[in-house]
């Protein structure tokens, strides 16, 4: 079963990625790299390319709505772990749908998890 992540990135070209800087310090038990990432303040810093008025992360790889990835998915920052995609563990995630749904694509919904293909799920509504 192919994840629907797998098939989306959206929310890796939607939001500003902050994190606490010691997630890049590996003194500190850090693991995302240093050099992917600027100061945001002196607390925290952003994955490189969140902050544009485009964003797309410097870690994604592929084409957003066909076939991407996380370029360091076992060690992306702690934000990156929070998301949810929608109806995964069987509850809606405001963003998870926000980032679908400013790249053109349908929330997802429980069917998903049945067939990941997507055949099942309604086509996003038009606007008028
Ligand atoms: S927007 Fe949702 S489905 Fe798309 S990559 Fe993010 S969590 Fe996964
Ligand atoms: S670090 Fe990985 S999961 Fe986080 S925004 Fe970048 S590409 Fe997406």
């Amino acid at each position: 079963m192919a994840h629907p992540c797998l098939s989306c990135g959206a929310c890796c070209a939607f939001f500003r990625i902050a994190f606490h800087w010691s997630e890049t310090d590996p003194f500190l038990g850090g693991t995302v790299p240093a050099d992917l990432t600027e100061q945001l303040d002196p607390h925290r810093v952003v994955m490189r390319g969140t902050q544009s008025k485009q964003p797309r992360c410097v870690a994604l790889k592929g084409t957003i709505g066909e076939a991407a990835y996380c370029g360091i998915h076992p060690i992306k920052p702690s934000v990156c772990r929070e998301v949810e995609p929608s109806w995964e563990f069987g509850r809606h995630s405001l963003q998870c749908d926000k980032g679908r749904i400013a790249h053109g694509l349908r929330p997802l919904t429980p069917e998903d998890w049945l067939d990941p293909s997507g055949d099942n799920a309604p086509p996003l509504p038009q606007s008028a």
